[in-house]
């Protein structure tokens, strides 16, 4: 199952926190991948906000899908490198979070 096919079929549920436009042309790209978690990069089409994802794919498919973490902060920098305290710090808000994917984008 790949994991940014699952991400762009569910983007267009979701607006834009910053312009408010759908984000179903937005691009996606794989920033860091690990066993539990994955860190994606999301580009909004129209105003070209940029934030981090940290996607956890939980091990039984579940009806709301993958359970995914959107950060407040956009990226410093477009492209800027990420850094461990970047990782870890989106593992602690992910491991803080008990509800679905819409509750997470609200
Ligand atoms: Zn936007």
């Amino acid at each position: 199952m790949d994991l940014l096919d699952i991400l762009r079929r569910q983007a267009g549920r979701f607006q834009c926190p910053k312009c408010g436009e759908s984000l179903a042309d937005c691009q996606l790209e794989m920033v860091a991948r690990a066993d539990e978690q994955s860190l994606v990069k999301v580009t909004c089409a129209h105003c070209q906000d940029t934030r981090m994802i940290a996607v956890a794919v939980a091990a039984e498919v579940e009806p709301q899908g993958p359970a995914i973490e959107v950060r407040d902060q956009p990226i410093d920098g477009l492209g800027g490198p990420i850094t461990t305290d970047d990782v870890l710090d989106a593992r602690l808000a992910l491991a803080g979070f008990a509800g679905d994917l819409a509750g997470l984008l609200r």
